[in-house]
């Protein structure tokens, strides 16, 4: 343990979660874990639930539903409690992250309509072939997998028009890129805590609009994961099993801190260091993957004929910085740069300078 904490200590995270935390954050990690059964904790889990409505633009009555468990556990969440085996659903598939949706609706038994699409944004909606009734369109707004970010206005009224629900990944959106559950038309929002929040991972959140809160079933095939035990508990600030306390008092506090900051400062941020990393590898032998790049991170193409995965090796080895691998068939040719968490310009120029020399 305590060889890899000092391992990290002088490495910059530029991975898609983890991200590089504050030190505030960090600090709060090593306090000892409260009793959480009392109303000091209900007032904070209240907090974060009325701070997390208003940060994602949520409308008038949505919920927020805190899960022990990574992003995914979030996405299954949602195919558990929303989604019936009567009516298909669509997924936008992607990427790793949107065949995920589909894996997940498939062991649930509920019948997909896939869309497959590789890089497009989807602002040309009606090009989506859809047949019948839906009950709903599940897409990751950022596919981790590529960078690629779709155009959810356009996903949202294509969901309006086809009357189903609209649920939405935003794990690795939050923060970083522009989000509003109203202006994008969604209804149900999932976020984890170990991305744009820059927190441990380990929290997923759900939060649901009055249309999915109509929606949930009333016996859902899961002990652990009932939405009507979390909604209830939910209105006294209590979770039906123990939450990740220590999360939940950091996730309080990063809410505070952004909304003080205010969430187009976060966001602007971002998109700052994005462009600067961008404007950065012009001058490599590196290319940009999607043309429609977050801020949140940036997956790029090597074109020269060094393998990506060691450009992903050599920058650890040798400058300490620590990016992500693709796997598959676009391992040779792909690594992911994220943007998210607690960077500055600095770290950025550290990154570029280490890409020049392993490149070279
Ligand atoms: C990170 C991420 C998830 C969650 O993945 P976990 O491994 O469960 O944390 C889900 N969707 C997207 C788009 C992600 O980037």
């Amino acid at each position: 343990m305590k060889n890899i904490n000092t391992a990290m200590s002088d490495r910059r995270i530029f991975t898609p979660g983890p991200v590089q935390m504050s030190p505030e954050i960090l600090a709060m990690g090593a306090e000892q874990v409260p009793y959480f059964r009392n109303a000091d904790f209900s007032a904070v889990l209240k907090e974060c639930e009325a701070r997390l409505l208003e940060l994602a633009g949520a409308p008038l009555g949505s919920r927020v539903l805190f899960l022990a468990g990574s992003g995914s556990l979030a996405m299954e969440s949602v195919v558990v409690n929303l989604l019936s085996a009567e009516t298909p659903c669509a997924v936008v598939n992607g990427g790793s992250f949107g065949q995920r949706f589909v894996d997940i609706c498939l062991l649930h038994r509920v019948l997909v309509q896939e869309l497959v699409v590789d890089r497009d944004p989807l602002t040309d909606w009606g090009a989506l072939s859809v047949d019948g009734k839906i009950q709903a369109m599940l897409i990751n707004g950022h596919e981790t997998s590529v960078g690629h970010l779709y155009d959810l206005v356009s996903t949202g009224r294509f969901c309006r028009q086809k009357q189903c629900l609209h649920v939405v990944d935003a794990i690795s959106l939050f923060v970083t890129d522009a989000l509003d559950m109203q202006k994008q038309f969604i209804d149900v929002l999932l976020l984890s805590s170990h991305k744009g929040l820059a927190l441990p991972p380990g929290l997923a959140m759900v939060v649901l609009s009055p249309a999915a809160l109509n929606q949930i079933v009333k016996q859902p095939n899961s002990f652990y994961l009932d939405f009507n035990h979390y909604l209830e508990d939910g209105l006294r600030g209590q979770t039906p099993f123990t939450p990740t306390v220590s999360i939940i008092l950091q996730l309080r506090a990063r809410l505070e801190q952004l909304q003080q900051e205010g969430m187009a400062s976060a966001i602007a941020h971002a998109q700052d260091l994005a462009l600067h990393f961008r404007d950065g590898i012009r001058a490599l032998p590196l290319k940009p993957y999607s043309p429609c790049m977050p801020n949140a991170m940036t997956a790029i193409q090597v074109t020269s004929d060094v393998p990506a995965h060691q450009v992903v090796d050599a920058l650890e080895r040798r400058h300490g910085c620590v990016v992500a691998p693709n796997g598959g068939a676009l391992r040779e040719l792909v690594f992911r740069v994220g943007h998210m968490g607690n960077l500055v310009h600095a770290d950025i120029d550290r990154l570029l300078l280490g890409l020049q020399d392993v490149l070279n």
